[in-house]
C-alpha cells in the first residue's frame, strides 16, 4: 500500500533524530519503491527520484522544519512536471471538426466516446457520433444505446464493411445537418495487430482529424505503455485518454505513458457511467499517485511539532529587533520538542554560529535554561540592563558560574547582532521561511 510506504518513508526522515543526506537518500528510495508500486515504470521512477533527491538537497531540505513536507512538495512538483505541468485541451478545428478515437478492444473507447459527446453537448455543441467498429454488430448497438442515453445522434451503416466510406458519409451527413463535431469510434483488437493498425492509419489519413485520441486501460500497467508506444509510432496521436482509473488504480501509468510517448494525457475515465469523466490535471494526478490524503495527515503531524503561531510571533520580534530571553527560552522549548536539535539550530539566525563548538543535546540546554530562568521578567525582556551585579545574582540563583552567565550573555548579544544584520539585508524572513 502506497500511503503506508510513504508514511514509513517520511518516518525514516523524521524519526531518526538527525536529518542527513543519508536519510534523504533512504526516503527517496522509499518514494521510488512507492512509485513503482503505483505502476510507474522502473526507469522512470528512478529518473524522477534522482531529480527529487537533487532538488531536495539543493533546497536545503536538511534544515527544513518538516523535511517530509518539503519532500512531498518536491515530489509532487516533479510528478506534475513529468505529466506535462498543466492540462492540455483537445483540438477542435474544422467544419465539422473530426475527433478520431483509437485504442485496443476493451480499453473503453466506446464508453469514452459517449462520455466525451455528453461533455460537449453540455457545452452546447452539436455533436455526431460515428460507429466505425465494423466487426462487431454489438459495438454499433452499444454506441446507439449510449447516444440515446445522452441525447446525441449516432451515425451508423450496419451493412457497410468499409470504415472509411462510413466515416466519409458521416461527414457529409454532419455538414448537411449542422453537426459541428464528429467523433469517430473505431474497432480495436485485443492486442496490437497489423491489420488494425493499417485500418486506423487509413482512417486518419482519410478524415484528417483535428484530434486523434488514444484510449488506454490504466489497469494494464506496463502493457499500457508498450501499446501507447506502438500506436503513437503508427498514428502520431495528439492525446491520451486513461480509462478505468476508478477503484484502486493509482495512476502510475499516466507518468510512464507521458514519459515514453511524450504526448499529453487529456482525459481520465473513472467509471462506467457517462458522468465518470474528468479533464486530466497533472497536479491532481500527482496528488493521487502520492496518495495525498495520507500524506497530508503526515504533514499535519509534522507541523504540530512546531507551533506555527509561536514561530510567527518570534519572527515578528526578530524583525523588530526585539528578540529577548523569553523568546530565546521559547525557541529552546520548541527545538527540544522537535528532537533534531543540532540541525535545527541553524534555523534561528545566528544561533548555530553562537553555539558552535557546543556538543548539543537536550542536556546541553539545561545550564542555559537555568540561567535564563534566574533572570527577572524585566531582565528577560530587556537584556541590556543585565549589568555586572545582576549577572552575579543570576549566577548565584542558577547555580552556574559567572563565566557561564557571561558566555551566554555574549552568545545572546552575538545572536541579536546577527538578527539585526539580517533584518538590514531583509533576509530574516527568508532565513526563517522554513519555520513559517
Ligand atoms: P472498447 O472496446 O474500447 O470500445 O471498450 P468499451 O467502451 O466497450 O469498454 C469496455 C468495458 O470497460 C465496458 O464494460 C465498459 O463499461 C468498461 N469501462 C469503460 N471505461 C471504464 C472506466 O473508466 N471504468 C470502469 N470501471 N469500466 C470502464
Ligand atoms: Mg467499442
Amino acid at each position: 500500500n502506497l500511503s503506508l510506504k510513504l508514511d514509513r518513508a517520511f518516518k525514516t526522515l523524521k524519526g531518526t533524530g538527525k536529518i542527513t543526506e543519508i536519510n534523504v537518500a533512504t526516503t527517496v528510495k522509499e518514494i521510488r519503491r512507492a512509485l513503482i508500486d503505483a505502476d510507474v515504470n522502473y526507469k522512470v521512477a528512478k529518473e524522477v527520484t534522482d531529480t527529487i533527491k537533487d532538488e531536495a538537497l539543493g533546497r536545503d531540505v536538511l534544515i527544513a522544519v518538516s523535511p517530509g513536507q518539503l519532500l512531498v512538495k518536491i515530489t509532487q512538483e516533479e510528478l506534475t512536471k513529468l505529466m506535462g505541468g498543466s492540462k492540455v485541451d483537445v483540438n477542435i478545428k474544422g467544419d465539422p471538426a473530426v475527433i478520431l478515437i483509437s485504442g485496443l478492444q476493451g480499453s473503453g473507447k466506446t464508453t469514452f466516446t459517449g462520455k466525451f459527446a455528453n461533455l460537449l453537448k453540455k457545452q452546447g455543441r452539436q455533436v455526431l457520433l460515428v460507429a466505425c467498429d465494423i466487426y462487431r454488430p454489438a459495438a454499433i448497438d452499444q454506441l446507439k444505446v449510449l447516444g440515446e442515453q445522452i441525447g446525441v445522434e449516432v451515425y451508423a451503416e450496419p451493412e457497410n464493411k468499409n470504415a472509411i466510406e462510413i466515416a466519409n458519409h458521416a461527414l457529409d451527413y454532419a455538414k448537411k445537418n449542422g453537426k459541428k463535431i464528429v467523433i469517430v469510434d473505431t474497432a480495436g483488437r485485443l492486442a496490437v495487430d497489423e491489420q488494425m493498425m493499417q485500418e486506423i492509419e487509413a482512417l486518419k489519413k482519410a478524415l484528417n482529424p483535428s484530434e486523434t485520441l488514444f484510449v488506454v486501460d490504466s489497469m494494464t500497467g506496463q502493457d499500457a505503455v508498450n501499446t501507447a508506444k506502438t500506436f503513437d509510432e503508427r498514428l502520431n496521436f495528439d492525446g491520451v485518454v486513461l480509462t478505468k482509473l476508478d477503484g484502486d488504480t493509482r495512476g502510475g501509468a499516466a507518468i510512464s505513458i507521458r514519459h515514453v510517448v511524450n504526448k499529453p494525457i487529456k482525459f481520465i475515465s473513472t467509471g462506467e457511467k457517462m458522468e465518470n469523466i474528468d479533464v486530466f490535471h497533472p497536479d491532481r494526478m500527482a496528488q493521487r499517485i502520492l496518495g495525498m490524503g495520507d500524506v497530508i495527515s503526515l504533514v499535519e503531524r509534522a507541523q504540530q511539532t512546531f507551533d506555527e503561531d509561536e514561530a510567527k510571533r518570534i519572527n515578528a520580534k526578530i524583525r523588530k529587533n526585539q528578540f529577548n530571553f523569553d523568546d530565546f527560552l521559547s525557541q529552546l522549548e520548541q527545538i527540544k520538542k522537535m528532537g533534531n536539535i543540532k540541525d535545527l539550530m541553524g534555523m534561528i539566525p545566528g544561533m548555530g554560529k553562537a553555539m558552535k563548538g557546543l556538543d548539543i543535546d537536550d542536556d546541553s540546554f539545561k545550564p542555559i535554561e537555568a540561567i535564563i530562568r534566574s533572570m527577572t521578567p524585566l531582565e528577560r525582556e530587556n537584556p541590556d540592563i543585565i549589568d555586572g551585579s545582576r549577572r552575579k545574582r543570576i549566577a548565584n540563583g542558577s547555580g552556574r558560574t559567572i563565566v557561564e552567565v557571561n558566555n551566554l550573555m555574549k552568545q545572546f548579544s552575538d545572536m541579536r547582532k546577527m538578527m539585526k544584520q539580517m533584518n538590514k539585508m531583509g533576509g530574516a524572513k527568508k532565513a526563517l521561511g522554513g519555520m513559517m
